[in-house]
């Protein structure tokens, strides 16, 4: 398979969460279902009407290029992109052709070419032909004119993993800029595949485009299938049957089918909307001040995390996707880095595996869990050290998301403490000791594993009380 080369760019259009809409003062609810209640005479296109630019979606993009290393332009400007169809009431759409806002720029690893501004479309509702009815179409007006952002990147992504990941990368970026929710399935964001495949590794292969892609696993399947496709008919000697065209993919039969064939720039007769001012940028805003105050963005954080705590990459994009856990697990970590005195690097470390590979599992098994208080979590973590053992720690932990209480007062109450008493211990150790000289001079010849075998007989001298930390280190004392 690796004798051809595999091409990808991505056009991904995200709807932006201002107030109103692009041009004209409607609500912009994507979540409003009665059709045709946020419109108005602007957005229906009717004759006479004007545009005016929506301040908050300019300043949307802006962040979004900042965000992403972008030049962002001075000068800038709308275009009318013409075309009809029952969706598009004026035959055009505003949108950004010569001068887009951003220019430039990377996001995971990829290049990006452009970030334009536009507006959507209304929205087509087809009724399927009935018994005794053909079947209509009718438009809803409530999404026409939400403000749009239309990423482009190079054609720089080779695997269809690849275009996955960055789509999911700029979904965490813009809800964390907090420009667009963002959700594939809900239309707010949609990803566009251009896909080429070339036995040529110096030249591109002819373009198809895969449009209607509602998830990112769908982003990926869509691609896996076109690249094998292609493939198959470059295989086959049928490489002229590669046409560049609009596919559509099918989710339910898990494969794509050609739409249309593609138009050209030159179709759309773009030219400047007469309708709207020309702008500079750096006139309307302070674009220092707007990048200054950029929120964290998610390649900072996973630097911090990595830096601050040393936890695994795994758990990191856990938190980096869930800001709520992890501004949690952040106070966790400085209780327990400022109150407890135990071994700082170990104990967030430990706190991150019970949040990843147990209090998630809990969330997940049961509607009621809930995060305890940090300042609760983190003293049950402290405890897990040297006072309870892990199976303990876990049936606490189990009780806290239920009903949040101080796990000491939970461990003491039902005597769960272990023990911890040094010389009552030592007494128990030295028994164990004198009655395995074997095991001891296994172990003095080097042998480490030898000490838990000790371990284990003691823990059951003192029916599983003892703690495994400190018998440890008696064991080794003593032995010395
Ligand atoms: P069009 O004029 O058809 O819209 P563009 O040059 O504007 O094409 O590119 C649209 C998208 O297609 C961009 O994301 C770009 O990276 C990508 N692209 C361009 N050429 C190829 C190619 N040969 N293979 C894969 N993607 C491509
Ligand atoms: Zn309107
Ligand atoms: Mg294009």
């Amino acid at each position: 398979m690796n004798k051809y080369t595999t091409t990808i760019g991505l056009e991904i259009h995200a709807e932006l969460n201002t107030n109103s809409k692009m041009f004209c003062g409607c609500v912009n609810n994507p979540d409003e279902e009665k059709p045709n209640t946020n419109i108005c005479p602007v957005c229906t296109a009717h004759p006479g009407t004007l545009p005016v630019i929506n301040k908050a979606a300019v300043l949307s993009v802006i962040k979004v290029g900042l965000a992403l290393n972008a030049r962002i332009a001075d000068f800038t400007e709308f275009d009318r992109k013409n075309y009809f169809y029952p969706d598009i009431p004026k035959a055009y759409q505003i949108s950004q052709y010569k001068y887009p806002i951003v220019s430039g720029g990377e996001l995971d690893g990829v290049a990006i070419t452009r970030v334009h501004l536009e507006e959507d479309t209304a929205n087509n509702k087809h009724l399927p032909e009935q018994a005794g009815d053909i079947g209509y179409s009718l438009v809803d007006f409530n999404r026409s004119g939400v403000p749009l952002m239309e990423l482009v990147t190079e054609p720089v992504i080779h695997s269809a993993k690849q275009a996955g990941d960055f789509g999911r990368e700029l979904q965490l970026l813009l809800r964390t800029l907090g420009v667009s929710e963002a959700n594939m399935d809900k239309g707010q964001m949609r990803v566009e595949l251009n896909i080429s495949v070339s036995a040529d590794p110096n030249k591109f292969g002819t373009k198809v485009e895969v449009k209607n892609i509602n998830s990112f696993r769908s982003v990926e399947r869509a691609a896996e299938y076109e690249i094998k496709r292609m493939i198959d008919l470059l295989e086959d000697g049928r490489g002229a049957e590669i046409v560049q065209e609009t596919r559509g993919w099918d989710e339910n039969k898990q494969s794509t089918f050609s739409q249309r064939s593609k138009e050209n720039a030159n179709d759309y007769r773009y030219f400047p909307d007469p309708d709207l001012p020309k702008f500079y940028l750096s006139k309307i805003f302070d674009i220092k001040k707007i990048k200054d105050e950029l929120p964290e963005l998610p390649a900072e954080k996973r630097a911090r995390y990595k830096n601050d705590y040393g936890i695994k990459d795994e758990d990191i994009e856990v938190y980096i996707n869930n800001q709520k856990l992890g501004i949690w697990f952040e106070n966790v970590a400085k209780i327990l880095s400022t109150k407890y005195i135990i071994d700082k690097d170990a104990s967030i470390k430990a706190a991150s595996n019970y949040v990843v590979s147990d209090y998630l599992g809990l969330e997940k098994s049961n509607p009621n869990v809930k995060l305890p208080s940090p300042e609760n979590f983190a003293e049950l973590i402290n405890m897990s050290f040297a006072q309870i053992s892990s199976r303990v720690a876990k049936d606490i932990l189990a009780m806290i998301v239920i009903n949040d209480a101080s796990p000491m007062k939970i461990a003491k109450e039902n005597n769960l403490l272990q023990n911890s008493d040094e010389n009552a211990l030592k007494e128990i150790v030295q028994k164990v000791i004198d009655s395995n000289p074997n095991i001891v001079a296994t172990y003095k010849g080097g042998k480490e594993n030898a000490l838990m075998s000790l371990v284990g007989q003691i823990m059951k001298e003192t029916k599983g009380s003892a703690n495994p930390a400190l018998v440890q280190k008696l064991l080794k004392e003593l032995i010395k």
